[in-house]
């Protein structure tokens, strides 16, 4: 039955039109108002960082334009979330309000609050599912806990079937008749400043057509070879999905069908893998729910007493690629310059802050976060963790990536190197891996003087493993006392 009072959509991390069970539900149940809040209160919710901003931006203007084909307007609003969503609806007189789950700490205990007062103003809430293939609580152990480890988790996941369905757009929307005032998303600041985002622009699309248009793309030129190629950072070889799942553009169940239906055409190579990874996306999840605080605490609590070290120049000098090992460097300047990174890069360039530079997991996290289109509440804590051997099913502390040989391996001729760290273009492959082990005429042919163009390596691999392993050492001798 239609609701006579306007029925208020909340948009969050879901900006997209299909398979959106919150606005389908709104759009069955009466006249729509749709809206977004910027919540950068951080007692409330972690601010969004630079890069992420960048594609709010575009992704809302995706969204309100979307929506202005239904005659439903976006109202914005900048505040906290439980002062103004409370306030519009009590302006909208709206009888009721839904939304679609989110499962950071910060998100569910706004969300919890928000709905309490509106149930005790009279209006109506729903909340609903989306994010994810699974609620994070649907999957468990059989007597019931939580899973810490991914195989068996994936398994669980799989023997519940197979996911749901995703939505089609509502047929049809019906805006509610009300002028209401919103904010002009142009003075929200949502721009990194000073402007550092000029190379995100050629790279994506965010909204929910780009996202469709990335999704068919990696259907038709990447599923396939996904197995042998995703860990290739010189070729794009996986789906570059990952900002616009972010944001809920698109949901991992209309992923899932399109995958499969492709599959089905082309043969299942490349499949089982591919949504492998997407099952990491949910693992994430369900760490982060049975864990809140997993961005700022150790999964493992032995890792409490790691001995890390305050190195500010050694972070800086990772943060902007000059560390003198080319694939951390290519990777971190992709970083800076895109918005996204590799995930084998992205395994590299964590294992040295963490491994070879003994910084803490956590300002890696934060850099990552700020600089990141993906940024994301589970993924990137939960991968943080991985890397440094605190997380669940974490990758162990002692295995400790060589830089030199995860280039060769992964960027064999060194076209990636040389598209991030320009200053080595000229090096011949066998060198661009390790530039201080050419000889002299090498480098000046490649126009590469050490120290100058391009510097020295600021750890010596070998001592900084031996250091790393004695540090692992101290912490075991900790839990063996
Ligand atoms: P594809 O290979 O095409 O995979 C498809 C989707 O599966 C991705 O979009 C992503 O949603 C999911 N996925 C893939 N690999 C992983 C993984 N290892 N863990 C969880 N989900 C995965 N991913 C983020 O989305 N946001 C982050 O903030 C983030 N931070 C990371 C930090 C570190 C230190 C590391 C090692 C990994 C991080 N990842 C993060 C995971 C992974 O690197 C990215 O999801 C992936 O590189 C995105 O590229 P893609 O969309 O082309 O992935």
């Amino acid at each position: 039955m239609m609701h006579p009072r306007p029925v208020l959509v909340w948009f969050r991390d879901d900006l997209r039109l299909t398979d959106n069970l919150a606005l389908s539900a709104a759009a069955a149940e009466g006249p729509l108002v749709a809206a977004y809040v910027l919540d950068e209160n951080p007692a409330e919710m972690r601010p969004l960082g630079g890069a992420a901003k960048w594609w709010l931006a575009r992704s809302l203007d995706a969204l309100r334009c979307d929506l202005a084909r239904y005659g439903v307007p976006l109202i914005l609003r900048r505040g906290p979330a439980a002062r103004e969503i409370l306030k519009l609806a009590e302006q909208l007189g709206a009888g009721s309000i839904h939304w679609n789950r989110r499962y950071d700490p910060e998100g569910i205990a706004t969300d919890t609050g928000i709905k309490a007062a509106l149930k005790q103003a009279g209006v109506q809430v729903t909340s609903h599912e989306g994010h994810l293939l699974r609620e994070p609580w649907d999957v468990t152990t059989q007597s019931g806990t939580p899973l810490k480890v991914f195989t068996p988790f994936w398994r669980a996941h799989g023997a519940k079937g197979e996911p749901r369905a995703p939505l089609p757009r509502p047929a049809a929307m019906t805006a509610a008749e009300i002028s209401i005032a919103s904010d002009d998303i142009n003075t929200w600041g949502l721009n990194p400043s000073p402007y550092w985002a000029k190379g995100f622009e050629p790279m994506w699309t965010p909204g929910e057509a780009g996202a469709e248009a990335r999704l068919s793309a990696f259907l038709d030129a990447g599923l396939e070879d996904y197995a042998e190629d995703r860990n290739r950072p010189d070729l794009a070889s996986t789906s570059r999905l990952s900002p616009h799942l972010r944001f809920g553009e698109i949901t991992p169940a209309r992923i899932w069908v399109a995958a499969q239906m492709k599959a089905e055409t082309t043969g299942q190579k490349g499949l089982g893998k591919f949504l492998s990874e997407i099952g990491w996306r949910e693992f994430a999840y369900h760490l982060l729910f049975h864990q809140p605080n997993l961005r700022t605490e150790n999964f493992s609590p032995r890792f409490d007493a790691f001995p890390w070290r305050d190195d500010d120049k050694a972070l800086k000098a990772w943060q902007q690629g000059l560390t003198g090992y080319p694939i951390v460097d290519a990777g971190m300047r992709e970083l800076w310059t895109t918005g996204w990174m590799h995930n084998r890069v992205r395994m590299v360039t964590a294992s040295f802050l963490i491994k070879h530079l003994l910084i803490h997991w956590r300002r890696g996290e934060e850099w990552f976060w700020d600089t990141l289109v993906d940024a994301d509440h589970a993924n990137n804590a939960a991968s943080w963790q991985w890397v440094a051997g605190s997380g669940a099913d974490a990758a162990p502390y002692y295995r400790i990536f060589n830089p030199v040989i995860q280039g060769e391996k992964f960027d064999p001729n060194g076209d990636y190197v040389r598209r991030f760290v320009p200053e080595l273009s000229r090096m011949p492959k066998a060198y661009i891996h390790q530039p201080w082990a050419a000889p002299p005429s090498i480098l000046a042919a490649s126009g590469v003087t050490l120290g100058l163009t391009y510097p020295h390596p600021i750890v010596d691999h070998a001592k900084a493993r031996d250091r790393a392993l004695a540090a692992f050492a101290a912490i075991k001798a900790v839990d063996a006392a």
